[in-house]
């Protein structure tokens, strides 16, 4: 033991609380885990708990949940909530778990998310704060990186969306953002009646788009009533190949549409530089548009 346990002194007796077992019961580590050693690194201002796993006790398999052989063990780190303003960090080596279907996998852990380097409180945390500040002074609070907050807020998307009934909207917008930093693009779909995120897709292919289309029925695509996005050919592809009378339903925005229309107007005239004296050009065809603006971010 490297950290002086905490004592506490009680009317009558005395009892000695471990500083391990402190630890082990506020952070609620339930068997097969346990608290073996509480490390204080006073220059650091870090608190170090180290977890184990019983040995012998059953392994599970993260993907089907089959009991399975134990594999190997990886260490791995997880920043925690502060304790008395020293930064607390949870320490473990990890089983991975070796499926006959799944091949080796790392064991989940109760205390944290499947691949985070965060402890589900200390997303709660940033989640919490992220509704009263910006990415960039929550990180800075909590002495984070942006990505490292962004990955925290995406994560909080994702199980949000997986707790949401997968149903079609009727009346769908689609839009495409980037990370600010990344220059990374994600597909966002949003029922523009409930005025709901329900569904984000990485990059702003046809394949972004058309995945998640496809995966709902025939009959729901076919009650689709509008699709409102900006003039992204792979989106229009997407819609086209999922969505019956597609032609009829696309919405594009209008001012992107007013913009391309011109420029094309422009190019038009450009190359045939006279027309026919009091002749008129033919007007293009005219798409729909649906009087609202998808929002760009
Ligand atoms: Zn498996």
């Amino acid at each position: 033991m490297r950290c002086a346990g905490v004592r506490e002194q009680a009317v009558g007796y005395a009892r000695v609380v471990r500083d391990t077992d402190l630890y082990a019961q506020i952070l609620g580590v339930r068997d097969p885990w346990t608290v073996s050693e509480v490390h204080l690194d006073m220059p650091a201002k870090r608190v170090e708990v180290t977890l184990e796993h019983r040995a012998g006790a059953a392994l599970h398999c993260p993907e089907c949940g089959a009991t399975c052989p134990g594999y190997d063990a990886k260490p791995r780190r997880w920043r925690h909530l502060d304790t008395c303003q020293f930064e607390t960090m949870l320490i473990a080596d990890v089983p991975r778990s070796n499926c006959p279907e799944h091949g080796p996998l790392q064991v989940t852990v109760p205390w944290a998310e499947a691949g985070s380097r965060f402890t589900a409180l200390f997303e709660a945390l940033v989640i919490d704060w992220l509704h009263e500040a910006s990415l960039s002074g929550v990180a800075r609070q909590v002495r984070i990186t942006w990505d490292e907050a962004d990955g925290i807020q995406t994560r909080a998307v994702r199980r949000g969306l997986a707790r949401r009934e997968r149903r079609l909207p009727t009346r769908i917008g689609v839009d495409e953002t980037s990370f600010q930093k990344r220059h990374e693009y994600v597909t966002v779909v949003i029922d523009q009646v409930a005025g709901d995120v329900v569904h984000v897709a990485d990059d702003r292919k046809r394949a972004s788009l058309e995945t998640y289309l496809a995966g709902h029925s025939v009959e729901e695509r076919a009650a689709v009533e509008t699709v409102a996005m900006d003039m992204h050919q792979p989106y229009i592809q997407a819609v086209k190949a999922t969505i019956p009378l597609a032609a009829l339903k696309i919405c594009f925005d209008k001012f992107q549409w007013r913009a391309t229309w011109a420029r094309r107007w422009t190019e038009c005239g450009a190359r045939e530089p006279r027309v026919a004296r009091g002749g008129r050009r033919p007007p293009a065809a005219k798409p729909s548009t649906c009087g609202s603006r998808t929002r760009r971010t």
